[in-house]
Order: C-alpha cells, then sequence, then structure tokens
C-alpha cells in the first residue's frame, strides 16, 4: 500500500518565508501559481521574453520575470515548461542560480530520471505531480477541495526535503485530497507507460481498428464513429466514477456477456508480451534516447506520423459529426 499524506499531518513551515518560482505559465504552471499564492505563498512566475504567457500570469496578478531573473530570486524553482524544453531551460537560466539550499522542483521526472538535468549535490530535488491538467487543479482548488498528487524525493540535500514537497503540495491544494509516495522512477516509468500503452496508444489503435474493420465491412463511417469513439466517453465515465464494476453493472447484459467472451481476444497474451517489451524499452532508456533525439533533429518522424494521422477518415467524420452535436464543447485543433 502506498503511503500517503493528509493535510491535517502536515506543516507548511519547511517552506515558511521561501520565495517560489513558477517557470513557465501553461497547463500546471497557471494552476500551481495562483494556488501557491493564493495559500499564502511568495510567488513570482519566470517566463522567456516575448512568451503569450507573460499578459496571463500578469493579469491574474502575479509577478513575472525572465526565468533566470527568477531563479535567483527564489529559494524553490518549479520547472513547468514542456519536458523536452527542460533542459535547455535549465542550463541555460537555472543552473547558475541554483545555490546550496535551495529546491528544484519538477512535476513530471523525466529529466533528472533519465539524466538530462544534473541538479548540484547541496540542493534538494523532489517531485510533485498532481494527477490532473491544470485546469482542474485550479478549479477544485477554488472549490475548497483538492487534486490528489505524488510526490517523490531525488534528493535530500537539507534533510527537510520531504517536509518541503509535501508543503508544497498542500499550498496547490493537493493534500487536502491526499498525497502519494513514489519515487522518480516510479512516477516516470508508469506515466511513460500509461500513455503508451494505455491511454493514448492503446486507446486510439483500439479505436482506429475497430472503425477501419466496420469500415471496411461495408457499414457507413458515421455509424462506425459513433459506436468506436464517441460511446467511449460513456463507458470512461462510467469506469471513472466507479470501476469497472460500476461500467459493467450499467450496460445491457448483453455488453457485459460480450465484454467477457471477447476482450480476451482483442487483448491476448500478445498484446500483454508486447506491453511488457514497451516497458522494458522505458526502463532500459531507449525510448528516453528515441524521443530525445528525435526533437534534437526537429521532429521528422513525429511531424510526418502528425500529418499522416490527419488524413485518416475518423477525422473527417468526427469533425462532420461533432458539428451536428451543439452540447459537446467544440475544441477545434489547429
Ligand atoms: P504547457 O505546455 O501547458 O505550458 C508550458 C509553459 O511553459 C507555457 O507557459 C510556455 O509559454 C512556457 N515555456 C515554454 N518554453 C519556455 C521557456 N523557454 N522559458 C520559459 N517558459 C517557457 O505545459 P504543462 O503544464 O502541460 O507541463 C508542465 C510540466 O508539468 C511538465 O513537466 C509535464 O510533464 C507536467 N505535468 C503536466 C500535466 C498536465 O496535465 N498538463 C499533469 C502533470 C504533470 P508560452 O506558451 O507562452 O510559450
Ligand atoms: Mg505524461
Ligand atoms: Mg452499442
Amino acid at each position: 500500500m502506498a503511503k500517503m499524506y493528509y493535510e491535517n499531518e502536515i506543516s507548511k513551515e519547511a517552506l515558511a518565508g521561501q520565495t517560489v518560482a513558477i517557470v513557465g505559465y501553461g497547463s500546471q504552471g497557471r494552476a500551481h501559481a495562483m494556488n501557491l499564492k493564493e495559500s499564502g505563498f511568495d510567488v513570482v512566475v519566470g517566463l522567456y521574453e516575448g512568451s503569450p504567457s507573460v499578459k496571463r500570469a500578469e493579469a491574474d496578478g502575479l509577478k513575472v520575470m525572465s526565468v533566470s531573473d527568477a531563479a535567483r530570486a527564489a529559494n524553490v524553482v518549479m520547472i513547468l515548461v514542456p519536458d523536452e524544453r527542460q533542459k535547455k531551460v535549465y542550463d541555460e537560466g537555472i543552473a547558475e542560480h541554483m545555490t546550496a539550499g535551495k529546491s528544484l522542483v519538477f512535476a513530471h521526472g523525466f529529466n533528472i530520471h533519465f539524466g538530462q538535468i544534473v541538479p548540484p549535490a547541496d540542493v534538494d530535488v523532489y517531485l510533485i505531480a498532481p494527477k490532473g491538467p491544470g485546469h482542474l487543479v485550479r478549479r477544485v482548488y477554488e472549490e475548497g477541495r483538492g487534486v490528489p498528487a505524488l510526490v517523490a524525493i531525488h534528493q535530500d540535500a537539507s534533510g527537510k526535503a520531504l517536509d518541503k514537497a509535501l508543503a508544497y503540495a498542500a499550498g496547490i491544494g493537493a493534500a487536502r485530497a491526499g498525497v502519494l509516495e513514489t519515487t522518480f522512477k516510479e512516477e516516470t516509468e508508469t506515466d511513460l507507460f500509461g500513455e503508451q500503452a494505455v491511454l493514448c496508444g492503446g486507446a486510439t489503435e483500439l479505436v482506429k481498428a475497430g472503425f477501419d474493420t466496420l469500415v471496411e465491412a461495408g457499414y457507413q463511417k458515421e455509424i462506425a464513429y459513433f459506436e468506436c469513439l464517441h460511446e467511449l466517453k460513456l463507458i470512461v465515465d462510467l469506469l471513472y466514477e466507479g470501476g469497472f464494476e460500476n461500467m459493467r453493472f450499467s450496460v445491457s447484459d448483453t455488453a457485459e456477456y460480450g465484454d467477457y467472451m471477447i476482450g480476451k481476444r482483442i487483448i491476448n497474451e500478445n498484446t500483454r508480451a508486447e506491453m511488457k517489451k514497451v516497458l522494458s524499452e522505458i526502463q532500459n532508456g531507449d525510448f528516453a534516447r528515441a524521443w530525445i533525439e528525435e526533437n534534437e533533429k526537429g521532429r521528422p518522424i513525429f511531424n510526418k506520423i502528425k500529418a499522416a494521422e490527419l488524413e485518416h477518415p475518423i477525422v473527417e467524420t468526427g469533425k462532420n459529426l461533432r458539428s451536428m452535436m451543439s452540447w459537446i464543447k467544440q475544441s477545434e485543433v489547429k
């Protein structure tokens, strides 16, 4: 059972009087900065010159500085720029200000775990990873509740890294829900595995394979879209609210019988063997090396596949059908 911490056992003392620099003001950055500020922390935001996020942070009443000035001014530096940019941002604007006693903090362990950022030995290095997107972290905080978070310690120079991490977690509201202890290795590897095998890679290929099978068999694309993509939300909502048992309680007995009889033929022993292989490539660093190299080359493979995916008939079909459903909040991706 994972070690859990709750608000009543956390003291914010470990970060008392400390200034927190939030570097980046996107999904997580905005939520962390605003929640911490309202929890009584002294917060500054670090952004690059010309960043569209500057206006937003200033409109929210926050003090914005260059990354370098923010890192100099702060005791706690939270890096919330996209993972693939963190090494450059750290090397160019943060590293020289990571003096003894400061904290270097992350919301995802990738750059520390895979050795892209190597902080000096005399700073605390920890992670606070909310289990939800930034807008939820912010909204739930405003409602007086919190989104649970993971904490992990990579380096405990002060002997107080865990206290500091928990104080930060309390500041963003996470301790109202519960804070789970993990390691950088576990957080990074399970996050990558989840998004690759199940959430993003697994789910989209499953939907596409179902859609293609129906369309190739002569069924209408629109019907295939409804059955294989649109209705997935209904199922995911039931899973989210009450697990497998809730979903199986709500669907028809015919659907439940089909689930038991057919699911294992789709996700079979081969799929499970491939999942193990995918996990081993995450663990041995092959995936991280490939992704870092892909970014260094300007993302040739990423861009090619991204363009090809947009040509799949499910894209056009979905666009047309969603425009008929006025209740769906339309997110137009450019
Ligand atoms: P976003 O892409 O939403 O935001 C990135 C922010 O960084 C933007 O404000 C962007 O500014 C700014 N930025 C980009 N480049 C620089 C730079 N060179 N210097 C300073 N600021 C820069 O990121 P996320 O919030 O999604 O991710 C941040 C971290 O949080 C990542 O480590 C991620 O893994 C982690 N995380 C994310 C979750 C999520 O749900 N999104 C959940 C849990 C963890 P501009 O847009 O103006 O260019
Ligand atoms: Mg991830
Ligand atoms: Mg049906």
